[in-house]
């Protein structure tokens, strides 16, 4: 057993010891990594039976990092860093640095100048007019286009910037879960539907017909039913449509990405809901969204995978922001820093309305929400702030003359939602903002955005 980590004999041994000490089915894991070492001394790195022990040595570290990661040892941070860069071999993709998110989340000596600013100015005492006006004069400096100078011209309003106007598309409510604080989880009992591919496709040309062409497709954790194969099929279908396709989906491997990045998927959101640990758990406490790390390292797998776009967000509400929004933004930095080629966005949606019985602990105000969007912007000058529907008209309006870049319009988040005329139930979150899709493209005109409907054109 070495492990093939180091050239170190004397820490292959001492990694083996650990695993005696500290993994409870050490014997059958020291098996594995000796049939790994096998395989790459044979030369067979990326096969498909190498890259499927890579995939069972990955699930084994995510299974250590979820029993151990509250007390990582060092000794445990060297075989997980160990593990990682196993199944990275095995799977034949190139030599990386060892995924560190978990690490770089709690770095604060990694903190920019520009993110220690941007957090000291979401205090309440800093008079928040200054704060807005730098995070709008970076919005407009950044995403400002000749469209946009041109339309202000034109119209004699104060140039503003482009926005992006996206749909959810949700394909599932069944879901496996257990999150507290969503209306999908297992099991409550709501009206559960699962499109097929032919029935998503005709909310998809529905979409299209009212101007859509980016539509992220959101769906439940259901293993049996929410396959990499369903999504895609459906992206694909989406593509043929003209219809640039993201996903909100559960957490997929590196090799899931790939597929559904193959298939058309231009990018992945993906929240982390909270970056507390010990929150995390209370929140998830049953079901695959139980693993903390499993999801933290998703948007590593994603890009590894291919995607171009990698969204994050925590979900205000559930942790005290003062903690999560500089973890997220760590992470933003993070990922940044290891795939630079990528665009990154980030969201903070709200509790407004969760199952009877949760209570919000940490409910957020208006203000802070507007504060916490600006230091977003001013710590990623250059990142897409989204928005959705769970605010209100007025909030919205006033966040997208700030900093927000992306916003949904006339959305459902059931599925099937879009079909005219027709009550639906089996919502994941009620909708504020309930103007209609040309409402929305009317106001932005009117207020001297340009609205594209996909970044291709934008
Ligand atoms: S938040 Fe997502 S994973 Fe959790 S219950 Fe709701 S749909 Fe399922």
């Amino acid at each position: 057993m070495k492990l093939t980590v180091t050239e170190d004999a004397s820490v292959f041994e001492e990694i083996a010891g650990w695993i005696r000490d500290r993994d409870a089915h050490a014997e059958h894991h020291l098996a594995l990594i000796d049939q790994a070492e096998a395989a790459l001394a044979a030369g067979r790195r990326g096969d498909a039976s190498s890259r499927e022990l890579g995939e069972r040595i990955e699930r084994w570290r995510y299974q250590y990092l979820h029993e151990h990661a509250v007390e990582l040892t060092w000794q445990d941070e060297t075989l997980v860093d160990a593990l990682d860069g196993l199944a990275n071999r095995l799977a034949g993709r190139p030599s990386r640095p060892p995924r560190s998110t978990g690490r770089a989340i709690r770095d604060a000596s990694l903190d920019t100048d520009s993110m220690r600013e941007a957090i000291e100015m979401t205090d309440p005492c800093f008079p928040i007019e200054r704060l807005i006006d730098r995070a709008r004069s970076l919005t407009r400096r950044n995403f400002a286009t000749a469209g946009t100078d041109e339309t202000a011209v034109a119209s004699s309003l104060p140039a503003r910037h482009r926005m992006l106007v996206y749909a959810p598309l949700y394909v599932s409510n069944e879901c496996v879960n257990y999150c507290t604080y969503c209306g999908f989880r297992y099991p409550l009992d709501i009206a559960r539907r699962h499109l097929s591919c032919d029935e998503a496709m005709e909310q998809v040309r529905l979409l299209r017909g009212r101007g859509f062409r980016h539509v992220l497709v959101v769906g439940g954790d259901f293993p049996r039913l929410t396959t990499t194969g369903y999504y895609a099929e459906i992206i694909r279908a989406m593509v043929a449509e003209d219809v640039v396709p993201a996903v909100e989906i559960a957490p997929q491997t590196t090799q899931s990405y790939a597929a559904l990045a193959a298939a058309g998927a231009c990018g992945v959101t993906l929240y982390q809901e909270t970056y507390d640990e010990g929150r995390y758990r209370e929140y998830h406490e049953r079901g695959p969204k139980s693993s903390y790390h499993w999801r933290l390292e998703s948007h590593d797998r994603a890009a590894e995978g291919g995607m171009a776009r990698l969204g994050l967000g925590v979900l205000l509400g559930l942790s005290d922001p003062r903690r999560d929004v500089p973890a997220m933004m760590r992470h933003g930095a993070y990922l940044r820093d290891r795939f630079p080629d990528r665009t990154l966005a980030f969201s903070l949606p709200r509790i407004h309305a969760a199952p009877d019985g949760f209570h919000v602990p940490f409910p957020v105000g208006d203000e802070s929400l507007i504060r916490w969007y600006c230091a977003l912007r001013v710590t990623f000058p250059r990142a897409e702030l989204v928005l959705s529907t769970r605010e209100s008209a007025s909030l919205r309006n006033r966040l997208a003359d700030i900093c927000i870049t992306q916003m949904s319009a006339g959305s459902s988040t059931a599925p099937g939602g879009y079909d005219e005329g027709e009550e639906h139930s089996g919502e994941q979150f009620p909708v504020s903002d309930h103007r209609s899709v040309a409402e929305v493209a009317r106001w932005l005109d009117d207020n001297g955005f340009r609205a594209v409907w996909s970044l291709d054109k934008a």
